[in-house]
């Protein structure tokens, strides 16, 4: 089968074995998958990660259990163990046995086929396309934002960083009705917010210690510096990207103004395909571009240029 692998140099194979199934695996037949700049990370080293890259999909299951046969699904991307004190308090997706699909120990999404344990399947309603149901699982990610940290629609609060991931937040964010604005540097999120009713502002334009809420989507020393100053006292700090290395912080400042830090990643895929049923994430205008997964490399590089929001690959 044709995949995208990372073995410390990223190539594009057409002679990949399909994968065979164990338990109570599916195969599912990729569809459409989504570059997420985890996936530009793991080609720099991040988690030491070797093999196919992706986790961002849409596919249709070919074989395994008789139930899912034909159905057009997505998949929860972490492979929980199901027998740890956390899979017993229903937090699977920080099992401490877990792998994670396309990132840790346990094949991606950019090839043909994968095999993955059907209890992280779920069905993509009619309504749903295939484009859309690609952003399944950030837009879950998104959602989890306001799953660990209360927003009503008196909330003040800020997003930095619009880029994939930001511009999902910031439109699960306009739903809850909360006063919003989103830090940006470009033109071309900010007339996306715009098309989307969402006010975009620079830095500069903010008042320091205003909002209650920050989410810092940047992953920068920068960005969290930036959240710090913004944030009022005893407000929260919500960490939505993993960083690149091991960013400084004035954490003194943390102390003195009482904030809470909250880490935030993967969120509740039945959620999100709820709200793109209904219509209320627009995911058509965040595409960049499509390329066939033969020109998987090309797909990279073109996600990895400044400003560039999702790129597809299709099978
Ligand atoms: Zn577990």
């Amino acid at each position: 089968m044709r995949a995208m692998v990372f073995d410390g140099k990223l190539t594009c194979v057409d002679d990949y074995a399909v994968p065979s199934l164990s338990g109570d695996q599916a195969l599912l037949r990729i569809r459409r998958a989504g570059i997420c700049n985890t996936d530009l990370e793991l080609v720099k080293g991040y988690m030491n990660y070797r093999g196919i890259l992706g986790h961002e999909f849409v596919a249709e299951v070919v074989d395994g259990p008789a139930e899912w046969l034909g159905k057009r699904v997505v998949g929860e991307i972490n492979v929980a163990d199901g027998t740890c004190d956390l899979c017993a308090r229903g937090i699977p997706s920080q099992c401490r046995g877990r792998t994670t699909v396309g990132m840790d120990r346990h094949p991606g999404a950019f090839a043909d086929y994968l095999a993955l344990t059907a209890r992280n399947l779920h069905v993509v309603p009619d309504e749903v396309s295939d484009d859309a149901a690609t952003f399944v699982e950030p837009l879950a990610a998104a959602l989890q934002v306001t799953e660990l940290t209360p927003i009503t629609p008196s909330s003040r609060v800020i997003v930095i960083g619009a880029g994939k991931l930001g511009l999902l937040i910031a439109q699960v964010l306009k739903l809850t009705g909360a006063d919003l604005a989103v830090v940006v540097r470009r033109d071309r999120p900010r007339s996306l917010l715009d098309q989307w009713g969402i006010p975009a502002v620079t830095l500069e334009e903010l008042p320091a210690e205003h909002a209650q809420i920050v989410v810092d989507v940047t992953g920068s020393a920068e960005g969290f510096e930036s959240a710090l100053q913004l944030v009022e006292p005893r407000g929260t700090i919500v960490l939505k990207s993993t960083y690149v290395g091991l960013p400084q912080a004035d954490l003194t400042r943390v102390v003195v103004k009482e904030v809470n830090v909250v880490g935030s990643r993967c969120g509740p895929f039945d959620a999100a395909l709820r709200l793109l049923g209904q219509g209320l994430i627009d995911t058509q205008s965040m595409i960049d571009a499509r390329y066939s997964i033969e020109d998987g490399l090309e797909a990279m590089e073109h996600s990895a240029r400044p400003g560039a929001l999702k790129v597809l690959l299709t099978f």
